[in-house]
């Protein structure tokens, strides 16, 4: 019997990690994405890998060197702000502070990661411009599938169409009629490029890693990047159709940034303020999409989603990447475990595959919905309520006496506290 012929249509985290994983394990399959080339969009800011999840996924796909010279494990460290400008946590100042995640969550820059998947693939594997229309049951052959493009060809006599393709999945209508739906948020992304030279007072504001600011209905996130630049995240709690009708002229991206100061985050600290302003490079406005938590459907056989195809999420627990690269590395591995039932005549390629997928499907709603729970927590409550920083704050402190023995000061974080001596008081 011959190998089966396996499609994945997107070359994002998921698919790639799919991808590597197969070719690692001597079964092939062709990634289809709708970008030009691999240099056709900017891949966004920063990601941080989970060592059960993300990590775990470029170790079996040996990948894991190559990860570990481009990680920047000094971009865990957070800084916490009240509206008001009020330091509660930062630990830039805290030395001795490890954080309690086992084995770290070191950040890497998405473009970096995409890199370093893209170069580990035979050059065979992906079809760049080649955008998804829509897929279906191949007429001619039963069990098979054929995926149509928006260029008018097409691609036959498919065993397993992986769906990869993010947020407006092409594929997923022919698993769900379950669609994305606005969260309820919208992001302000704004860019600040070469800090350490035309930006140095916000570089030294936002520290090594990120700086957040959680209040109610609105939220700013700021995340140094690997390449000398800071992005900057406005959040606001506002309809879907604030973008348009909220009266700021987008095409101005310096008059928009001083309308949404004024607008959304007048009352809060100057230096607040002039984390939004300062970031004088690009301005991107995205509304926040999701699916619903806990999403599941019946399995369709030769048919399954990876990532956010499957599951979107809001960035509100920064965890979406790596629920992705699990699924990536279940599916990889329910299909491996099978590699020789391929080649042995005892169960047909579609009832192998079959079972694969039921496998993987049945970790990933579970997975998924764990962490798309804690997500809509930080969609609700957590990054856009009054005590946000305070309630986050206070874990940190739990943990930092935790394993220090020491207790923080009320005002540990204040201006003048800048080392760890003045800032214990036991
Ligand atoms: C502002 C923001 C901040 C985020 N921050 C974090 C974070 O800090 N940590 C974290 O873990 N996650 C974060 N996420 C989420 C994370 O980026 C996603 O969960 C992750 O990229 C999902 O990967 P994916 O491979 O499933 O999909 P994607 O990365 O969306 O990749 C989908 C691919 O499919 C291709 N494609 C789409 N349609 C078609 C088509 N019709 N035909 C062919 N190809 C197609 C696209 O070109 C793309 O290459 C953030 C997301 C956003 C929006």
């Amino acid at each position: 019997m011959p190998a089966p012929k396996i499609v994945v249509v997107g070359a994002g985290p998921a698919g790639l990690t799919f991808a590597r994983l197969l070719q690692q394990n001597g079964l092939h399959c062709t990634v289809y994405d709708a970008e030009r080339n691999r240099n056709a969009r900017n891949q966004g800011g920063t990601l941080d890998l989970h060592s059960e999840a993300g990590q775990r996924a470029l170790k079996e796909a040996g990948l894991w060197d190559e990860f570990s010279k481009h990680a920047r494990p000094e971009g865990e460290c957070d800084k916490l702000v009240k509206f008001d400008g009020t330091v509660v946590w930062d630990e830039n100042v805290l030395k001795d502070f490890a954080r309690p995640s086992d084995g770290g969550k070191p950040e890497i820059d998405r473009e970096k990661l995409r890199e370093i998947l893209l170069d580990s693939l035979e050059s065979s594997v992906i079809q760049w411009d080649r955008r998804v229309k829509r897929i279906e049951a191949d007429p001619r052959q039963q069990g098979k599938y054929a995926i149509h493009f928006v260029d008018g060809t097409r691609d036959t006599d498919i065993d397993l169409v992986v769906g990869a393709d993010g947020a407006w999945s092409k594929v997923r209508p022919l698993i769900t009629d379950t669609a994305p739906y606005y969260s309820g948020t919208t992001a302000v992304e704004l860019w600040a490029l070469n800090v350490s030279e035309n930006h140095q007072w916000l570089s030294g504001y936002v520290g090594r890693g990120s700086c957040f600011m959680f209040d109610e209905g609105r939220a700013i996130l700021a995340q140094r990047n690997g390449n000398d630049s800071i992005r900057v995240y406005a959040c606001v709690r506002q309809p879907e159709t604030w973008k348009d009708d909220c009266g700021i002229d987008w095409t101005d991206p310096r008059a928009a940034r001083q309308a949404l100061v004024s607008g959304y985050f007048d009352d809060c600290s100057e230096d607040l303020k002039r984390l939004v302003v300062e970031t004088s490079n690009e301005l991107v406005v995205r509304q926040m999409y999701m699916m619903p938590v806990g999403i599941s459907w019946e399995t369709v056989p030769g048919v399954t989603l990876l990532g956010d195809a499957a599951h979107l999420m809001t960035p509100f627990a920064g965890v979406g990447v790596n629920v992705a690269m699990a699924d990536a590395l279940v599916l990889a591995r329910a299909i491996i475990s099978r590699k020789d039932n391929f080649f042995a005549k005892a169960l047909s390629n579609r009832q192998n595959i079959a079972g694969a997928i039921k496998e993987y499907e049945k970790f990933m709603f579970g997975f998924a919905k764990e962490n798309a729970e804690k997500t809509y927590e930080g969609l609700q409550r957590g990054h856009f309520s009054k005590d946000g920083v305070e309630k986050r704050a206070d874990k940190f402190k739990e943990h930092y006496t935790k394993l220090t023995g020491k207790v923080l000061s009320d005002d540990a974080f204040d201006h003048e506290a800048r080392s760890l001596s003045t800032v214990v008081v036991d």
